[in-house]
């Protein structure tokens, strides 16, 4: 993607973009705009609300309270809706932001919290939609990965084939023998794919069982080594999205 506009500041915005058009921030971003970044009139940043591919704009207005701005000339177009669903065991917080942000630049369309037996922490939507957010404009991200609510492991695997009907599900199985996934995932070429990466903890073996139980179930091995999760998120999207995914 050419990297237009890359040292100006991107905002997340909700109204419509389109040439002329008059946008005006909200609190805390006109008080970012305005006081932290100490724009003026005139200057210039990036807009995108994930429907209309960014925009430069030009700031119209920078007062105390809020700043307008007029969408000038798109500088990327849209890009389509991210087909890649990737399902995790949440970590503690610290980590949690990680992973969501991590799933957002390697262009993760769906996120979904998954529920396991060692599952150690709960998520909060809101938060995990902050987090996406604020991963998406800085990485020139143009589609906001939408996040699901927190699920158990039985209710997803229950739920399965009528949610996700042909789907497969790569389900990264720290208890596989250790083997190279490329022709695993090379064999999903051309289908709806979505990762399952467990907590710091591991599957239990009823799970595991469950999981291997499923025809839409296709497990992978990350080599030789136990990663830790969030590790393994960021190396099974990178392998899934250069192998089968929009790296190509
Ligand atoms: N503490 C656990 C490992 C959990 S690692 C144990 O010692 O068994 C967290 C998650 O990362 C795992 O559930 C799995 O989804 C993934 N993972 C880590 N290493 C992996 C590997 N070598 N192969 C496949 N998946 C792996």
């Amino acid at each position: 993607m050419p990297r237009t506009h890359k040292s100006l500041p991107r905002l997340f915005v909700e109204p419509a973009l389109s040439a002329g058009a008059a946008i005006e921030l909200g609190k805390d971003q006109s008080n970012y705009i305005g006081n932290v970044l100490r724009m003026r009139e005139g200057g210039e940043l990036v807009l995108f609300n994930g429907r209309d591919g960014a925009w430069l704009a030009k700031i119209t207005h920078a007062g105390k309270k809020s700043v307008s701005l007029e969408a000038v000339a798109e500088a990327a177009p849209q890009t389509p809706p991210a087909d890649l669903w990737f399902g995790f065991a949440p970590l503690k917080v610290g980590r949690l932001d990680y992973l969501v942000q991590k799933a957002t630049e390697m262009g993760a369309g769906t996120i979904q919290p998954i529920i396991t037996r060692f599952t150690q922490a709960r998520t909060r939507r809101d938060k995990l939609e902050a987090y996406a957010l604020e991963a998406a404009e800085q990485c020139e991200v143009l589609t906001l990965p939408a996040i699901a609510p927190e699920i158990p492991l039985a209710e997803l695997i229950a739920n399965w084939p009528a949610r996700h009907g042909a789907r497969r599900l790569v389900f990264a199985d720290e208890s596989a023998a250790s083997a190279t996934p490329i022709d695993t995932i090379a064999s999903l070429k051309a289908q709806s794919v979505g990762l399952l990466i467990g907590p710091e903890g591991g599957f239990s073996d009823e799970e595991r069982e469950l999981l291997l139980a499923q025809d839409f179930v296709v497990p992978i091995s990350l080599g030789p080594r136990i990663l830790r999760a969030d590790t393994a998120a960021v190396a099974a999207l990178a392998l899934i999205q250069a192998i089968i995914g929009d790296w190509r």
